[in-house]
């Protein structure tokens, strides 16, 4: 029943101005060599703040480079320039440029430093990463970062739609959790009670104070960090992800435009949860009318076809993963919600 060993972040820092402490953190851990993977389009006065925080703390920058795909292509081809005196790997930025971060430093079997600079997903302290391999998104084991550094204020500055997609894929544990335990009931498929305690124990925490300032995303980091530690005591992605992310992965594969991963999720989450018939679907309505999470969705309407596709195609993505969309078809229900459910006005064409 027990995982043989689970790996947890030994640092972490959510608070005003970590960043400026980055290399505080990797001296004390007497990491003086870095390589610094960046998002593409990152603010330059993050990039600046991280690069003064090694230099001001005597952290060599072994290497510092801009990621530009999350593929394993592209992590294979910087972990070959990563040079041999480097002693860890930082990852600043949104969640591609951390994936890839995350990916070559398991390849390079480096401690890796999370610094995300927004909160859109759960990625920044998963124990795997999202890659494409010959264009084919994938999941791939790395275990969780050795250490977070969240710096709030970084955060506060990101745009409000990360936020609001960050509120969307904590939701998603609800539905997720919900998926998990169906599975376990009508197939027996083992279910590590922990995990999926803290995962949804991470969503009531945020509640108590699901507002964008400083405390509000201390909570929403905090919650998404937990769920990457749910996932590494489940030893799956199971807590975490459910029917709710394979209605997202299918929109990403089919759709034309694929929106902000914690939007889809979010939105899949709210639709799942009124097949489940629990009390999450009414829960989570609340929290994204109290955080204006529609708002961020109708600025860019989902497309209500590409959803039916996706739907439809979303039991077959995952082999041998059982959901509520294993045992019926959901869509007139989710059609009949979209033309019906007033929160829903303006958030499908
Ligand atoms: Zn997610």
């Amino acid at each position: 029943m027990k995982n043989a060993q689970i790996n947890l972040p030994l640092l972490v820092r959510i608070k005003a101005g970590a960043l400026q402490r980055l290399g505080l953190y990797l001296a004390r851990s007497r990491l003086t060599s870095a390589a610094l993977f960046y998002s593409e389009g990152l603010l330059p006065s993050i990039l600046d703040a991280a690069r003064q925080s090694l230099r001001d703390h005597g952290v060599a920058p072994a290497l510092v480079c801009e990621v530009k795909e999350a593929s394993l292509e592209e992590a294979v081809r910087l972990r070959s320039a990563v040079p041999s005196s480097c002693k860890a790997l930082v990852g600043l930025g949104g969640g591609k440029a951390l994936d890839v971060a995350k990916y070559t430093a398991s390849l390079a079997e480096l401690p890796y430093f999370a610094a995300p600079t927004s909160l859109s997903n759960d990625g920044f302290c998963s124990p795997q990463a999202s890659l494409t391999l010959e264009g084919k998104r994938q999941s791939l084991p790395t275990g969780p970062p050795e250490a977070v550094v969240v710096d709030l204020t970084v955060c506060q500055r990101a745009p409000l739609p990360l936020w609001h997609s960050g509120v969307g894929d904590l939701c998603s544990k609800f539905t997720a959790v919900s998926d998990w335990k169906l599975a376990f009931h009508r197939r027996g498929d083992p279910v590590n009670d922990m995990a999926a305690l803290i995962s949804d124990a991470s969503v009531f925490q945020f509640m108590a104070n699901p507002v964008s300032n400083e405390e509000g995303i201390r909570l929403l980091a905090t919650a998404l960090m937990l769920n990457g530690v749910a996932m590494e005591i489940a030893g799956s992605s199971r807590p975490s992800s459910g029917s709710e992310h394979l209605i997202s992965h299918a929109l990403d594969m089919t759709g034309a435009r694929p929106r902000l991963h914690g939007l889809q999720t979010g939105t899949a989450a709210y639709l799942v949860s009124s097949l489940q018939r629990g009390n999450h679907h009414e829960k989570i309505g609340e929290l994204f009318a109290r955080t204006g999470f529609w708002h961020s969705v109708r600025k860019q309407p989902f497309s209500k076809e590409e959803w039916r596709i996706a739907v439809e195609r979303a039991p077959s993505v995952k082999e041998d993963f059982y959901t509520i969309l294993s045992e019926s078809d959901a869509w007139p229900e989710f059609a009949r919600m979209i033309a019906l459910d007033p929160a829903l006005i303006g958030c499908f064409e």
